[in-house]
């Protein structure tokens, strides 16, 4: 299989170059993180006429938006059956048609500012293999029409296999990411607004009516600050350490012309496996996705690949080519609603939009929608169900404890000295902890035999991080901090770099 681990949304787009921020600078709003959220974020807050200032601690979109696969739906997996059960009708509706409303905002705004980002309405469907899940899927076909959603149930599909049956959502919608986005930032730049890459904020203070956004070389002083950073980065305000945890998910890119697919498609049983195409240069490619696991926690990360690539070879025949891969993680939140809003009790002014679950594409925008209303200080009709600031423990109590003691279990491991490897075990290709001069550390000896050692806490909140072998990174299984072998920071919400130990 092919060794080289890069999206099909990075391949084919050019690398950005924005300035790195220096010195100090006054702005309205100061937007943390340049992935899908921060961009429409800022782009719509610009649009109301607000002086913005995007900080991105790398450079923009090359974070877990650079690595999704971009379906753009209001049907995430069977998900109206639950929120109805936990939190009634009329919440499951403000989901599911806030998340709608962001469709067509998408579409509008690809319109009005004429964006080639090869978007294209689609249908979107999960399937079942299994007889014994129709009726669920019923239900849930039931609960999101009795709601004014585009549901319909289908018995066949243009999948190279037969199902059961699936719920399938009509108009929904399918883009390149990066495409869309870049596109989106250069209408951000300009008019006393900024983009700044290369610009990772470690701080930030209050200040009199507003906030000090602090950056490795400089300060913005802004009236509001929208947090980003796909994991809030700020541990001191709302304790989303408690609320969350990071799972990652793993995609192929593939070409198999003798299988044409048309829509967007997922499996509601596990393993899952996620389907839908994308046109590059006029080839078809499908993304194949799915292997989903938290952060940290699975020993093998490369069998993700290769059992997406032998299940591949199963439905497609064999008759494929592997042009991409790649993997990604995105936060989970107790109840599965994303966390939109203000950031913490008394943290006025101060915003989130963390927890996904890997249905990003339309809710980056309910989330930008409701923070924009918020800032301008409009009521959002749809802020309840995902202010961040809900908190009503009665479904999710089992979770939060889950969280702590998960956190716990792993604070507690990074101080024990428990394995008696050496560097003299270490196999090539191998990255694990190891006794180094008394302590226990991480190492990782690449093909050519050289040795990588590093600091194995994380930097966030003291956790042992784990080796990804799939990317050659350590993971932080508490919530989902990622570094380098060199120990560099590749993913919030650590703020600092592990030490390299050089030897
Ligand atoms: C494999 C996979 C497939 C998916 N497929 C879909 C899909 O089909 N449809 C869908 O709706 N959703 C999907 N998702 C979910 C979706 O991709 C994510 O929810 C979304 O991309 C998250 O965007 P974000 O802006 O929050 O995070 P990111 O894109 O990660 O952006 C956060 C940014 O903040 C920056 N940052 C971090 N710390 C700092 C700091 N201290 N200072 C400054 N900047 C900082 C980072 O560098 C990064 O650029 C998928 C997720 C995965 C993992």
């Amino acid at each position: 299989m092919r060794n080289f681990n890069r999206s099909l949304w990075l391949e084919t787009t050019p690398i950005t170059s924005y300035e790195t921020f220096r010195g100090e600078l006054k702005t309205d709003v100061a937007v943390i993180g340049g992935g899908i959220v921060g961009i429409t974020t800022a782009y719509l807050l610009k649009k109301a006429g607000v002086r913005v200032t995007l900080l991105e601690s790398n450079r923009i979109c090359e974070g877990n938006t650079a690595n999704t696969t971009a379906k753009i739906t209001s049907l995430h997996d069977v998900f109206y059956t639950k929120i109805t059960e936990n939190y009634g009708k009329d919440s499951a509706a403000q989901y599911g048609l806030a998340n709608e409303k962001a469709i067509r905002k998408i579409r509008e705004i690809i319109e009005e500012n004429k964006i080639e980002c090869d978007f294209k309405e689609q249908i979107n469907v999960i399937y079942t293999l299994l007889e014994e899940n129709l009726p669920m899927l019923h239900e849930e076909v039931r609960i999101a029409r009795s709601i004014g959603l585009p549901a319909r149930f289908i018995e066949e599909s243009s999948l190279p296999f037969d199902i059961k049956g699936g719920v399938c959502f009509d108009n929904q919608a399918q883009f390149h990411p990066r495409k869309y986005l870049l596109a989106l930032a250069k209408k951000i730049e300009g008019e006393e607004c900024h983009i700044f890459e290369n610009s990772r904020v470690v701080n930030l203070e209050n200040e009199d009516k507003g906030y000090k956004v602090i950056t490795k070389e400089g300060t913005v002083y802004a009236s509001n600050v929208v947090v980003a950073t796909h994991f809030p980065i700020f541990d001191r305000y709302g304790l989303y350490f408690t609320k969350m945890h990071a799972e990652r998910s793993y995609a192929l890119g593939l070409t198999a012309p003798d299988f044409p697919l048309d829509g967007m498609y997922k499996s509601y049983e596990n393993p899952a496996r996620s389907f839908r195409t994308q046109e590059v240069n006029g080839q078809q490619y499908i993304i194949l996705g799915g292997e989903g696991h938290r952060t940290g926690e699975k020993d093998n990360t490369q069998e993700c690949y290769n059992n997406l690539f032998e299940y591949a070879k199963v439905v497609y025949d064999g008759k494929f080519d592997l042009h991409f891969k790649w993997s990604a993680q995105d936060m989970i939140p107790l109840d599965d609603i994303p966390y939109i809003g203000q950031y913490g009790k008394n943290t006025e002014g101060l915003y989130v939009a963390t927890g996904f679950k890997k249905w990003g594409m339309s809710n980056s925008m309910v989330a930008a929608m409701i923070i924009t209303d918020e800032i301008m200080g409009k009521i959002n009709e749809h802020r309840d169900i995902f202010s961040a600031r809900r908190f009503d423990l009665a479904p999710s109590i089992m979770e939060l404890g889950g969280n702590v003691k998960e956190a716990t279990k792993n604070i507690i491991a990074a101080r024990l000295n428990n394995t008696t490897k050496t560097l003299e075990d270490l196999k090539i290709g191998e990255g694990t902890h190891i006794i180094y001069n008394g302590e226990k550390v991480g190492a990782y000896k690449d093909e050519e035999g050289k040795i990588y050692i590093v600091d194995i806490v994380c930097k966030h909140l003291g956790c042992e991080l784990h080796f990804n072998d799939a990317e050659k990174s350590w993971d932080c299984p508490c919530h989902g901090s990622r570094y380098t072998i060199r120990g560099e920071i590749i993913e919030a919400p650590t703020t600092e770099p592990i030490k390299f130990i050089q030897l």
